[in-house]
């Protein structure tokens, strides 16, 4: 249901691939603006399941289930990345799929990622691409510390190798290698702060980035964001130029998730893109007028896109694992304002993300001691984002 213009209108059917925590989060922030959803996951408890929309539970490789979505929707979106793309090109020739299949086998192929980075003129860690043994110990010679992935299928840490000393090459190589399909050496950088920034683009060309967040990862999960960055002015305005550089030079339509390197000589250099709302804007729910999940609707949509800008320095943290059930047993201590969001998952696993708090930051001095006393995350990286 669009107008002439392309616009689609309230009372259409959104579809959704996946039904993750995203794509909840999107359902939720649809509502107000009359959009309705159907959800495609093999789950049939997924996140996204239980807050209203239509719920297809079947693989998403399924013809038959991906005919169903085309049909019943005036729209269809993916919310992330390792949906299969194949599923996605043979979707976007039924239904209008405005982010597209392009940007989304870019994402899900680190070699291409990259290079299609560095085409626009974006600095990247060095890279190689590793098919042999012989590959990867040159890689290791040229760059000294290695961090091998797997091109493909990788998120949170996973299918990733740290390589320090020459006798770490073959068991990482071992451990990661399968025959025909390729790895990827990079550079391991010392970066001094990893940061990211979330960019919209419309399908009409409009294009706006939200504050940048600084970002810490434990064990490769991200684990708290703070907002805004502890950045000088030139590295913000660099850092929003390289997100809009890549929505315009990519085609993006929608929301993504750029994540950067801070060096300590100032330069920045793209990690990777998330072509669908990321971690680390979920701050954007509680501290800017529009929230990235409102966002990419009105960017998929063809609305006009909404503000952006930070209204109060905010902290997120996520609950990953058993620190969902810490916290809820600590309620009563939550900080005044804080803002619990649960993604409803049922099974507790380790570094499975079960939700997030958005904290104020005005007092900061005050919510360091009283996150402490909660005892959910660890004081020493209280202290990192806090001090
Ligand atoms: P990725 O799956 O590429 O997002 O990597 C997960 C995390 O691993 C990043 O957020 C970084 O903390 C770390 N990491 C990834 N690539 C590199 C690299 N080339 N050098 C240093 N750390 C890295």
């Amino acid at each position: 249901m669009s107008d002439e213009e392309g616009i689609l209108m309230p009372g259409s059917f959104i579809g959704l691939l996946g039904g993750g925590q995203l794509a909840r989060m999107l359902i939720l922030a649809g509502h107000p603006l009359g959009f309705r959803f159907v959800v495609l996951d093999p789950d049939s408890e997924a996140p996204a399941s239980q807050v209203g929309a239509r719920h297809l539970a079947h693989s998403y490789t399924d013809k038959k289930a991906l005919k169903e979505l085309a049909e019943q929707c005036n729209l269809v979106t993916y919310e992330f990345e390792n949906v299969d793309a194949d599923s996605v090109e043979w979707l976007e020739k039924r239904v209008d799929l405005p982010q597209g299949s392009q940007l989304l086998r870019t994402a899900q192929h680190r070699l291409n990622e990259k290079k299609s980075i560095q085409n626009l003129g974006i600095g990247v860690t060095g890279f190689r691409e590793v098919q042999t043994l012989p590959d990867l110990e040159k890689a290791f010679e040229e760059y000294g510390s290695v961090l091998l992935k797997t091109v493909s299928g990788g998120y949170d840490g996973k299918g990733q190798k740290r390589i320090r000393t020459e006798e770490e090459i073959r068991f990482a190589f071992e451990a990661l290698h399968q025959e025909g399909i390729p790895l990827i050496a990079e550079e391991y950088q010392s970066f001094e702060r990893e940061l990211s920034v979330v960019v919209a683009r419309s399908r009409f060309g409009e294009v706006r980035c939200f504050p940048v967040s600084e970002n810490l990862h434990h064990q490769n999960i991200l684990t708290i964001c703070r907002i805004p960055a502890r950045l000088s002015e030139r590295v913000e305005k660099e850092a929003n130029r390289i997100a809009t550089s890549l929505a315009e030079g990519l085609g993006l339509v929608g929301v993504m998730g750029v994540e950067m390197f801070l060096l300590s000589d100032g330069d920045l250099l793209v990690n990777e893109i998330a072509p669908r709302p990321h971690n680390s804007g979920h701050f954007t729910l509680d501290a800017c007028e529009t929230s990235q999940f409102h966002q990419h609707l009105l960017a998929i949509a063809g609305w006009p896109l909404g503000p952006t800008e930070l209204i109060k320095p905010t902290l997120m943290l996520n609950l990953i694992g058993e620190q969902q059930d810490k916290l809820l047993k600590n309620l009563k201590r939550l900080p005044f304002g804080a803002k619990l969001h649960l993604y409803g998952k049922k099974e507790i696993r380790p570094g499975r993300k079960m939700g997030h708090l958005n904290l104020s930051m005005e007092n900061q001095s005050q919510l360091l001691e009283t996150l402490k006393q909660l005892q959910v995350w660890d004081g020493e990286f209280l202290d990192r984002m806090l001090t």
